[in-house]
């Protein structure tokens, strides 16, 4: 594919919101991704863990075409196929008896807080505290930056929205200083993504599971980033032998497009007509992408594949972390972290860039792995040599010049 685009012209139009590397992606397949050159790169990073079944997947390319050409948006106040078969198969497969669709994390998230709210009026005199963790990531809108716990964070954009109290992850006594009668809920990553893969362990989450049904709390999982068979299982709580009673999807569920959801038990679904919505809620093309998704993660065995896969991974970059005497591994499934201990992770995952590998540093010590659910043992391999030379590199380049 030859492109006849000048990009330099191009690129001052965009909001300058992040640093980019110079590349432009222009083309992917799988685990793959091309830029304007032809280079292929490696991906391990695949859209921060939304391109569930790596770039340009036959079955999701097919669902949006066929639907695209039916019908995208009848709107959200009339139903649609996609998005009916779609929460039912949700359903079917979790502890949840109702889904609202929307666009994003953030919007899952803001609508699982309104939800708590709702709740804490009608049942709990008016509770409206939200528990959540100090290092935790929510998204990006106003009140969901308030329920994150990222460092950096505290000052922007006054004022917050109110209501927000943080604890320590693992820590339950840190929780149980917070819970007073306005508590409603706690809100938590099964395993904090942006935070560094860090795991919430099984007594933690078993001893807020057990705070809850004490203090008639809600249970939240913000398993926007660890949902949809990432962590293999197909969603993180399971690992846990405890059921939430909201949970949020995004990212994985819509394998690439802005597909999202907030899914609640019966008991505490209790939004009435005109408290939550969106015109792109449950729109039916998006639907159609989730529901290839979920048809794909839902195969019998392709779990087990994740799971084992992931096994894999995890054993190859502890070799990695032995070899070059780096730090601890963490995580589940395709959702894993490697510890560079004094290297910085950034400069390794610019070397990484130039010898193919596409890799997410979210700390300065830490490399993040999201790859496609379905990568294959052998590309594994393969990015794992070019890790390990890029580590290498960026070993010998930061020791001092040795003199003869
Ligand atoms: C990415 C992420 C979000 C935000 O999702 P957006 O789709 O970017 O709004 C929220 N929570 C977690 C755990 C995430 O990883």
């Amino acid at each position: 594919m030859k492109l006849n685009i000048n990009f330099r012209t191009l690129k001052p139009s965009l909001m300058p919101t992040s640093a980019k590397p110079d590349a432009v992606f222009v083309y992917g397949s799988g685990s793959y991704l091309y830029d304007e050159n032809n280079k292929p790169y490696i991906d391990l990073i695949q859209g921060w863990a939304v391109n569930t079944l790596g770039h340009a997947a036959p079955e999701l390319s097919k669902a949006l075409l066929q639907q695209s050409s039916m019908v995208i948006n009848p709107g959200p106040a009339f139903f649609n196929t996609p998005a009916l078969t779609l929460a039912k198969k949700l359903t079917d497969h979790s502890c949840f008896d109702h889904v609202f669709f929307c666009s994003s994390g953030a919007e899952a998230n803001e609508g699982a807080i309104k939800l708590a709210r709702k709740w804490g009026q009608l049942h709990k005199n008016g509770a409206y505290e939200v528990i959540s963790f100090s290092d935790g990531f929510h998204g990006r809108t106003l009140t969901t930056m308030a329920a994150s716990g990222k460092a950096g964070w505290e000052n922007l954009f006054q004022p917050k929205t109110e209501g927000f109290r943080k604890a320590i992850f693992n820590d339950i006594d840190s929780v149980k200083a917070l819970i007073t009668e306005k508590t409603v809920a706690i809100m938590l990553e099964p395993i904090q993504g942006e935070a560094g893969v860090i795991p919430a362990t099984i007594p933690f989450v078993l001893e807020l599971k057990l705070l809850c049904q004490q203090h008639e709390l809600l249970l939240i999982f913000d398993e926007v980033q660890t949902g949809c068979g990432r962590t293999g299982d197909l969603f993180a709580y399971e690992y846990y032998g405890i059921e939430p009673d909201i949970m949020t999807l995004a990212k994985g569920i819509g394998g690439g497009v802005p597909l999202a959801a907030l899914l609640s038990k019966k008991w505490c679904s209790c939004f009435e007509h005109g408290d939550q919505g969106g015109t792109y809620s449950a729109n039916a093309l998006m639907c159609a992408a989730g529901n290839a998704i979920m048809d794909r993660i839902l195969i019998p065995g392709f779990l087990k594949n994740v799971r084992m896969n992931g096994q894999h991974f995890s054993k190859r970059l502890t070799e990695l972390s032995k070899r070059y005497q780096l730090g601890k591994v963490r995580g589940r499934g395709m959702l894993l972290a490697l510890d560079v201990g004094t290297l910085s992770a950034l400069e390794i995952s610019a070397i990484a860039r130039e010898n193919g590998l596409l890799v997410n540093a979210p700390r300065n010590n830490l490399l993040r792995f999201m790859p496609a659910l379905n990568i294959g043992a052998y590309e594994i391999d393969d990015a794992i040599t070019i890790l390990d030379k890029t580590i290498k590199y960026a070993i010998e380049k930061n020791q001092p010049v040795q003199l003869t």
